[in-house]
């Protein structure tokens, strides 16, 4: 560095953040403040607050190549970030002061934070998880990085128009995005197609047609810690701007026509949650942004390092779930065809750097891609996992393991069309394998692992998933989080754990006093925003019953929907009894291509339309389905749920986090013993929740031995009248036929998900939640409890259990 280098560290006070927030309006958004608009406020407030980040970016990526580290490389197809900006003041400790400085120049923080748009490149948990772990990550200063795809179409918008999900694109980059560096100069080819061709016994990969992998890259602020991490994620460019043969010709369309082909690749993010989409496409997606971030990490270590020596002692890489399992071929293809080393080296090194987390047990989310498929597009991949397969079975047959075993763990389905099984491959290749949650960590090596398990039990473990507290408590719920701050102080931001002491406020009537009236400011904000997106008004003093989460049938919002026509029905049959007024929340996408959960989300709504426009009901019953669930409108409802709804089918819903940021904010929660609601009930006691309905091995066993679902219909009077009414077209007398087979799906055809199972225990336990209700005092003591019970369930527990157990990495000196 020559002396001449100087700049100015830019400052933290008031005075200093309005003139930066002014200048970068004037110089670097070419607003006049009279012009400017929300949108340009925004824009100039990012740029401020980013340049206060940029030095602890540069020194925390200084100091992890200086100290040569242990770096972890989190591959995940989906990062579901939300809003970025209060996430960096807070993390700054700058939002009072932005705030202030923003007040002066007549200007209202929160009115911009609203208008930016999410960061929504994934569709649910995992996504969210992925997002989650970067903020641990950062925050313990640990050397990581993550990779993803930028893709230019994130998560669609969900509009809801005449009762039913219809999707728009969410074009995000539209707003000029001053979050990210674009970095031009860090590019690599990614293949497709060609042949192999073998020269001197070695396999060269010919005549294939390549896509250029662009870099961008995000700063991920750590807490209050001065680090700030990356997480790239790679944009296609066609590798030739336009075809100039075809442009010369005249023919114009054409020849931009490649381009945008092959730029197709990080073009739109699939829209579907717990459910394999086996389209070519896809398998373009993950293989370009696994081959690129691939490229990328051993150019790194090329510039540190003299050899590939210590490799595995220098990385280390997680699959976040089977979507980035390309990665094991394309590090074998790299090292051995780039990098000369043997097959065997190769191996021994794959092995050692990658590990993998499951995050379904479930069989329609399992990827398998044909055979036939793989080899068309990555021939070499093809021919290295055909490789690995072959040894592999080889020694399985040396242990004595017979045929059937034999054709159980193969990497190749032989079963009609031939097809790879990623997770397989994801469990031979890894060092470590984890589930999400107790649970099913267990039930993963009882039900498609447990033939690894026989071969590899060593490999498998848990880690329990987690949320981050700043943006769970601290950004969400202003309220509640400066509550705390009084009474226990700030430290919990970083140690969940000291939240603990918040157990003994229940006996101090101001502080639970006071923790009432932050839920009641938070259902206030809530209600306000019901009433300026969608019209009609929710009291606050209603008790709120929320379920918001990706429409699944295994997370059986169906089963909310029976006890709400339940209680409909139970309150026209006697409305003068002293009912508890409830407000039913729902939010949720469905995946565009899913039509029962699509059904769902348009028998929600009729449902609504009926109960809230009867007047027999008044207040004492509404249903209100909020458009577009997404982070930041999760940022709005949690905080305002007195009840959680975690009702999934027990043995599918692998963890759930969801269930985590409301037991956080104080609600309590309704579920069924399934993922992380069992930790949780462990964690806050059995007094604490509501748990209700069959156990994993119950239904396993109903679903082995068979079960008769149209018995229980037949038995259970307010059962039978609910489902008569959807089966007849009570909710909608225009046209009766709309839930037939929503109907058939429960009573006749088996009901997949034995909703009617856990009907009576389900609707029973909400009678003990009004009961408790009509207790306030006991209510909000039990609330308290929950919070005051989440330590565990911090991500920086979860990353920590990583870094130990499975990374072997710890933190950088700063
Ligand atoms: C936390 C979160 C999820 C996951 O919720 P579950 O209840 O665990 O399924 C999905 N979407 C968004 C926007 C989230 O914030």
């Amino acid at each position: 560095m020559t002396m001449a280098f100087e700049y100015d560290s830019p400052g933290n006070d008031v005075g200093a953040l309005r003139r930066a927030i002014a200048n970068k309006l004037v110089f670097a958004v070419g607003k006049d403040p009279l012009d400017a608009q929300p949108k340009d406020w925004l824009n100039a407030t990012f740029l401020a607050v980013r340049d206060r980040l940029v030095e602890r970016w540069m020194r925390t990526s200084r100091a992890q190549a200086s100290q040569d580290a242990r770096r972890v490389y989190y591959l995940s197809m989906e990062f579901l970030i939300g809003r970025a900006l209060s996430n960096a003041l807070l993390s700054l400790d700058l939002y009072d002061t932005v705030k202030e400085a923003l007040d002066d120049l007549g200007v209202n923080l929160d009115d911009i934070t609203g208008s930016e748009p999410d960061a929504a490149l994934g569709n649910g948990g995992l996504g969210r998880l992925a997002a989650c772990f970067m903020d641990s990550l950062a925050t313990l200063a640990l050397p990581g990085m993550g990779y993803g795809i930028r893709y230019d179409y994130g998560m669609f918008k969900q509009c809801i128009i005449g009762g039913q999900q219809v999707e728009t694109p969410d074009y995000w980059l539209s707003a000029l995005n001053v979050w990210e560096f674009p970095r031009d100069e860090v590019h690599f080819r990614v293949c497709f197609g060609g042949r192999l061709e073998t020269v001197n016994g070695k396999t060269r990969w010919v005549d294939a047609q390549d896509v250029r992998a662009t870099a961008y890259d995000y700063i991920i602020p750590g807490h209050g810690n001065g680090a700030a991490n990356t997480l790239r994620l790679w944009s296609a460019r066609a590798s030739r701007e336009i075809n100039l043969s075809k442009f010369n010709q005249g023919d114009y369309f054409a020849a931009v026509e490649d381009k945008n082909h092959s730029e197709n690749v990080s073009r739109v993010l699939y829209p579907d949650d717990s459910t394999f989409s086996g389209k070519e496409l896809r398998l373009r997606q993950e293989y370009f942004f696994v081959s690129a971030s691939l490229q990328d990490i051993l150019n790194r270590f090329r510039r540190d390092h003299e050899t590939l020596g210590m490799l595995p002692e220098k990385i280390a890489i997680h699959l976040n779930d089977t979507h980035p399992v390309l990665a094991i071929p394309e590090l074998m293809r790299l090292l051995i065809d780039e990098h000369n080393l043997d097959w065997d080296t190769a191996w021994d090194y794959t092995q050692r750097i990658f590990s993998y987390t499951n995050h379904t047990l479930m069989s329609e989310a399992l990827e398998t891609w044909p055979v036939e498929m793989l080899g068309r597009l990555l021939p070499r991949h093809l021919q290295i996992v055909f490789e690995i397969n072959e040894c592999f079975l080889k020694e399985v047959a040396a242990g004595g393991h017979d045929a059937g075993f034999i054709r159980r763990v193969s990497l190749i389905d032989e079963h009609g069309e031939r097809k790879v099984r990623m997770a397989w491959l994801a469990v031979l290749a890894s060092h470590k394998v984890n589930g999400v949650s107790e649970l099913h960590s267990e039930l993963m090596k009882q039900s498609i692992f447990a033939d690894f398990y026989l071969l590899y039990p060593e490999r498998f473990t848990n880690v329990t998933n987690g949320i981050t507290p700043r943006r769970w408590l601290a950004q969400a719920n202003r309220p509640l989080a400066k509550l705390v701050d009084r009474t226990i102080g700030q430290s919990w931001r970083t140690r969940l754990d000291d939240l603990g002491e918040l157990a003994m406020q229940v006996d101090y009537p101001q502080f639970v006093a006071e923790f009432r009236a932050a839920k009641m400011a938070n259902k206030e904000r809530l209600s306000n925003y019901v009433a300026q997106t969608m019209g009609g008004y929710i009291d606050p003093n209603a008790l709120f019953d929320v379920q918001v989460k990706r429409i699944h049938e295994y997370k059986r919002q169906l089963l909310n929907v029976l006890h709400v026509i339940t209680r409909y029905n139970r309150i026209l049959k006697n409305p003068e009894a002293d009912w508890v007024p409830r407000v039913v929340i729902f939010a949720g996408k469905a995946a565009s291509a899913y039509k029962m959960a699509k059904t769902i989300i348009h028998l929600i709504n009729d449902v609504a339309l009926k109960i809230n426009t009867d007047p027999r009901v008044g207040n004492l019953l509404k249903v209100v389905f909020i458009p577009n669930y997404r982070v930041s409108l999760a940022e709005i409802i949690i905080p305002a749920a007195d009840l959680s709804e975690q009702i999934s089918t027990a043995g599918l819903e692998a963890s759930g986090t969801g269930n985590m940021k409301f037991a956080l904010n104080g609600a309590l929660t309704i579920g069924t013993w399934d993922g992380a609601n069992i930790e949780i009930a462990e964690a806050v006691g059995l007094d604490n929740i509501f748990i209700f309905g069959n156990r994993a091995d119950e239904v396993e066993r109903l679903h082995r031995e068979g079960y008769n679902p149209r018995a229980l219909y037949e038995a259970n009077p307010e059962l039978h009248e609910a489902l008569t009414q959807l089966a007849t077209g009570y909710f909608t007398p225009e046209d009766p036929e709309r839930y037939r087979l929503v109907y058939d799906a429960l009573v006749n055809w088996g009901d997949h998900y034995q909703l009617l199972a856990d009907y009576a225990d389900y609707v029973a336990t909400q009678d003990k939640v009004d009961a408790l209700w009509r207790q306030p005092e006991l209510w909000t003591q039990k609330a308290i409890r929950n919070m005051a019970a989440m330590g565990r369930f911090s991500s920086d527990r979860t990353i920590g259990e990583y870094a130990d157990r499975i990374w072997r990495t710890s933190p950088i000196k700063l």
